[in-house]
């Protein structure tokens, strides 16, 4: 349902990625999760209920350290409401997390093609399979921005993805199909989210808003675009930063 993620140069985005996050909550949730890259690995922690409350009761405040961090609200289409089914989630071998808005239609097929002994599903979510797929691409030696295109290529339905990698750790990416996904920079911090009020105070007003296909890399200093080009490769592309 909400999307906030953000890497930066500072190691306390936690905080203030929670805090967006919060700021969305009223578009609706049954529950929350946080993944960020702290030490080379990614940390996780997910809750069923309110971020807002468990930032009031500061269950959440001892998250420090890091410099990106992707946090999810989920309003749950596919599963039941429960901790593991929470976003984001968690690629078998711990390389790749992912939040998800949306819908991923064809997700029993893709579950059935990449499940197996070493690829094992932890949640009933049409949403996990996505994570598999990159970790399986980036374990056979694709590049991550590669994995993602490929990834996303495989996909139907409705989606504004959030990724974050082991294989890439000062970056955050993004991908969207007919889900809403905002990005802004402003030197030394760039964000992601479903919803540019998130954003706000962020860039000076100014956001670049992704087209469907978009697949996108922030770093602290830099936004790139991307779309997919024949057999899957990303290529770079313009997109105008308007006003938000
Ligand atoms: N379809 C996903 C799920 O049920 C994402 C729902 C959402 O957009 O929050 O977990």
């Amino acid at each position: 349902c909400g999307l906030v993620g953000m890497t930066a140069e500072r190691d306390d985005v936690v905080p203030e990625v929670l805090a967006r996050l919060a700021s969305v909550e009223y578009r609706g949730y049954d529950s929350f999760g946080l993944a960020f890259l702290a030490n080379g690995a990614i940390g996780m922690s997910k809750a069923v209920g309110s971020v807002s409350q468990a930032l009031h009761e500061r269950r959440l405040s001892r998250l420090q350290g890091s410099t990106c961090a992707l946090a999810h609200t989920r309003w749950a289409t596919h599963g039941r409401v429960t901790v593991s089914n929470a976003h984001p989630h968690l690629s078998f071998d711990g390389a790749v997390a992912v939040a998800h808005n949306g819908v991923i239609e064809n997700h029993a097929g893709l579950r059935r093609k990449f499940e197996s002994d070493v690829v094992r599903f932890t949640s009933e979510t049409d949403s996990e399979v996505v994570a598999h797929i990159i970790a399986t691409y980036l374990a056979a030696g694709v590049p991550l921005l590669t994995a993602i295109c490929l990834t996303a290529g495989l996909l139907e339905g409705e989606f504004a993805l959030g990724i974050i990698s082991t294989a890439d750790p000062s970056a955050l990416y993004g991908v969207r199909q007919k889900s809403p996904l905002v990005l802004c920079e402003d030197g030394g911090r760039a964000a992601i989210a479903s919803d540019q009020s998130a954003l706000s105070g962020i860039a000076r007003g100014r956001a670049v808003f992704l087209e469907d296909g978009d697949l996108v890399r922030l770093r602290a200093n830099s936004i790139e675009v991307f779309t997919a080009g024949g057999g899957g490769v990303p290529l770079p592309v313009a997109r105008a930063h308007l006003p938000c």
